[in-house]
C-alpha cells in the first residue's frame, strides 16, 4: 500500500524527518491535499506549474529544513513566468542557510484560498506514558499564542473527534463568528479520525503535524505536513 511505500522510501534515504514530500501519506488516508508535486529541477517545476494552470506556491523540500518559511523557503502566488527563477532562488536560500543541506527539490503546489478558510492544526505526539496523543487547535501563529488546543489519545471515535473540534475556546470562530462563513467542522472531524487511523496503523510515526489544515466553508485542505519517524 502507498503509505507504507512512502515511509519505506524515506527509510532507505535515511531520513527520519519528513516534510511535504510525504503529503502522499495524508492523501492515502483520504485527508484532502492540494494538487502538488516535488520537482527536482527548474524545468520540472515549470512543467508542474503548467499542469496547475494558475499561480502556484513553491516550497523548498529538505529533511534539513523543518521550518521552511523561517529561511524564506516558501513563495506564495508565483505566476508561471516566475517559476523557473523561483526554483533557483529557493535552492540558493537553502544553501545559504545550510551549505550541506540535503535538498530533495521544490514542491510546486496549488494555491489554497486562505481568506475563505481558517488555518487549523491537527497533529499527533507519541507520549511514552499515554501513547499517541492527537491534537487539534487553531493553526498559524494562534496555536502558540492562545494555547487553545484539545488532545485525546488515538484511536478516537467520531464523538471524541467532535469534542476536540467543538471543545477549543475559539470554536465560535469556526462556527462563523463576525459574519465569517462557518468552517466545515464535519470535514475537520473526519480528518482527525483519518489521522487517528494513520498513526494507529504506523507506530513508527513518532510525531506528525499538519499545519495548516485550512478549514473552508466546504471541506478542508492539508497544506503542509511534517513528521518524525522511528
Ligand atoms: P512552514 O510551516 O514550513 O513554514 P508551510 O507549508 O506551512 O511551511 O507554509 C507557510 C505558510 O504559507 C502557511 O502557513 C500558509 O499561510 C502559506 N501557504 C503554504 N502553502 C499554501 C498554499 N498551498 N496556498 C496558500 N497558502 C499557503
Ligand atoms: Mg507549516
Amino acid at each position: 500500500e502507498r503509505a507504507r511505500e512512502i515511509l519505506e522510501r524515506a527509510e532507505e534515504r535515511g531520513d527520519n524527518r519528513l516534510g511535504v514530500e510525504a503529503m502522499g501519506l495524508l492523501d492515502a488516508y483520504g485527508i484532502p491535499t492540494p494538487e502538488g508535486t516535488v520537482a527536482a529541477d527548474p524545468e520540472e517545476a515549470v512543467a508542474a506549474a503548467q499542469d496547475i494552470e494558475d499561480e502556484v506556491v513553491m516550497k523548498i523540500v529538505s529533511p534539513d529544513i523543518l521550518h521552511k518559511s523561517d529561511i524564506g523557503g516558501v513563495k506564495v502566488g508565483v505566476p508561471p513566468e516566475d517559476v523557473y527563477d523561483a526554483f533557483e532562488d529557493l535552492v540558493t536560500r537553502a544553501r545559504n542557510y545550510q551549505p550541506d543541506a540535503d535538498i530533495l527539490g521544490v514542491q510546486v503546489q496549488e494555491m489554497v484560498d486562505l481568506d475563505a478558510g481558517t488555518e487549523t492544526i491537527i497533529g499527533m505526539n507519541r507520549d511514552p506514558q499515554f501513547g499517541p496523543l492527537l491534537l487539534f487547535g487553531l493553526g498559524g501563529i494562534f496555536v502558540e499564542i492562545l494555547e487553545d488546543t484539545e488532545t485525546r489519545v488515538a484511536p478516537v471515535s467520531e464523538r471524541e473527534a467532535t469534542e476536540m473540534v467543538e471543545g477549543i475556546r475559539s470554536a465560535p470562530l469556526l462556527r462563523g463568528a463576525r459574519g465569517r462563513d462557518p468552517a466545515d467542522r464535519e470535514a475537520i472531524v473526519e480528518s482527525l479520525q483519518r489521522l487517528s487511523q494513520l498513526v494507529t496503523d504506523f507506530p513508527a510515526i513518532l510525531e506528525l503535524d499538519v499545519n495548516p489544515l485550512v478549514a473552508g466553508p466546504d471541506g478542508v485542505q492539508a497544506v503542509d505536513v511534517r513528521l518524525t519517524v522511528d
